[in-house]
């Protein structure tokens, strides 16, 4: 049984949550010493117990949970579960009948209703990732859901909540009939290999699909192409199915190499033309620098933050030395298609740190087109910390 645990919201914090604010924060709570097991329900009051919201005990980086519903009757239960899922399934259904893209998130987190939980869908399986302990606790019903709504081959699922609040290693398999992999995605008519079975990474992140669909069909026809932070080098595929005159994919991790070269392969692309280099991107600049070497397309895409033998990288900290780098290398009237996954970014200050790059460098720019999440990835208004992804296209101008 989940027990009910009462939290008293600081004065300062009560009307975020009178106002829909999903996150709880340890920092708005006056007694959270009360907190005990995760997935118990939490009731948010003020004073004299007045309720504001109720939700679910569940520690991630991000706060200790999450508010599920603002109507004090309303349980968490099986029902609640059932209407939040299909609601995002229906909203879905576009997805679902596109024959051209059959890779996509089904659910979203707390943009869907409940944070802590997405779903994506590839090609016939589904994947579950858990954020925390406490919305683990509600799997029965969530697979329940799936099992009334949805046709599957099998269900997987990564739990992403170890004590580091990263993902732990396992059986991913749930159940069904289990997949071979790669099982081969369509996204926009092109082709992804994913492996659901493989670690936290499944070789697709699927919120830049309008990134690789405008890089296909806008940008990439003729260029000489820098991808940066390339993983399995899905923006590659897309700038060489796009026309790029050659591709070369950078990424720090051995098994780029092999990923890149399949994601080429299953889309019918000699890989004479595109060039895989597993080295530092920082030394690669140098690199390219030492021998003169200049792009017409530059895509930067790290990692909020990674760690490597010989730095680590953050985000807020290193970014504004990345574009600098990537102008030097670009030729002008280049593009360089800067992105960023971090949250505590937000576009205005992403644009500045482009500006003053730019500005740096004595250089000029326009911004093209700039890009958020995509449609299945709901965000809620309320929490626009949810709205994670920007990404900028820019043009290095005379
Ligand atoms: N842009 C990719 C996703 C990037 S995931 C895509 O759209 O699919 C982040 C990648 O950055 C990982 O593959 C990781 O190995 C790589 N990485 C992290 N630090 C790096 C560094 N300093 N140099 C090169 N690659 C790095």
């Amino acid at each position: 049984m989940r027990a009910v645990i009462e939290l008293k919201v600081k004065p300062k914090y009560r009307a975020n949550y009178k106002n829909n604010y999903p996150l709880i924060n340890k920092d708005a709570i006056l007694n959270p010493e009360v907190l005990e097991r995760e997935g118990d329900i939490l009731h948010l009051v003020g004073e004299n117990n007045q309720f504001f919201a109720k939700g679910y005990y569940g520690e991630q980086n991000k706060g200790i949970g999450w508010v599920l519903t603002h109507k004090k009757e309303e349980q968490i239960d099986f029902t609640f579960f059932k209407t939040k899922m299909v609601e995002a399934i229906n909203k879905r259904q576009v997805f679902y009948e596109d024959k051209n893209t059959n890779a996509f998130r089904v659910f979203n987190g707390e943009g869907d209703g409940i944070g802590g939980l997405t779903i994506d869908y590839f090609a016939g399986f589904y994947l579950i990732n858990w954020y925390s302990a406490g919305v683990y606790t509600f799997k029965d019903q969530v697979i329940r859901v799936l099992d009334d709504h949805v046709q599957y081959q099998a269900i997987y699922e990564k739990k992403r909540f170890d004590t580091k609040g990263t993902y732990m290693d396992d059986d991913d398999f749930v159940k069904g009939t289990r997949g071979e992999f790669p099982v081969i995605v369509k996204e926009n008519g092109v082709n992804y290999a994913v492996y659901l079975n493989d670690g936290a990474m499944v070789g697709i992140f699927l919120d830049q699909r309008d990134v690789r669909e405008a890089i296909r069909v806008k940008y990439a026809k003729g260029k000489k192409v820098l991808n940066t932070f390339s993983y399995t080098g899905a923006f590659s595929v897309a700038a060489a199915l796009g026309g790029a005159k050659k591709t070369t994919s950078v990424d720090l991790a051995k098994r780029s190499k092999r990923k890149t070269a399949e994601q080429f392969s299953i889309n019918g692309i000699a890989d004479n033309k595109q060039d895989t280099i597993v080295m530092d991107v920082f030394d690669y600049f140098k690199y390219a620098r030492r021998h003169n070497m200049k792009f017409d397309m530059v895509i930067l895409d790290p990692p909020s933050f990674a760690r490597s033998k010989k730095r680590t990288f953050r985000v807020a900290k290193d970014y504004p030395a990345l574009i600098k780098d990537t102008i030097s290398i670009t030729e002008k009237n280049g593009i360089i298609i800067a992105s960023t996954n971090n949250a505590s970014l937000d576009m205005k200050k992403f644009r500045g740190f482009v500006a003053n790059a730019f500005r740096e460098m004595g250089e000029k720019y326009n911004i093209l087109e700039e890009f958020s999440l995509p449609k299945d990835f709901h965000v809620d208004r309320n929490f626009p910390h949810g709205n994670y992804l920007k990404v900028l296209v820019v043009k290095k101008v005379d």
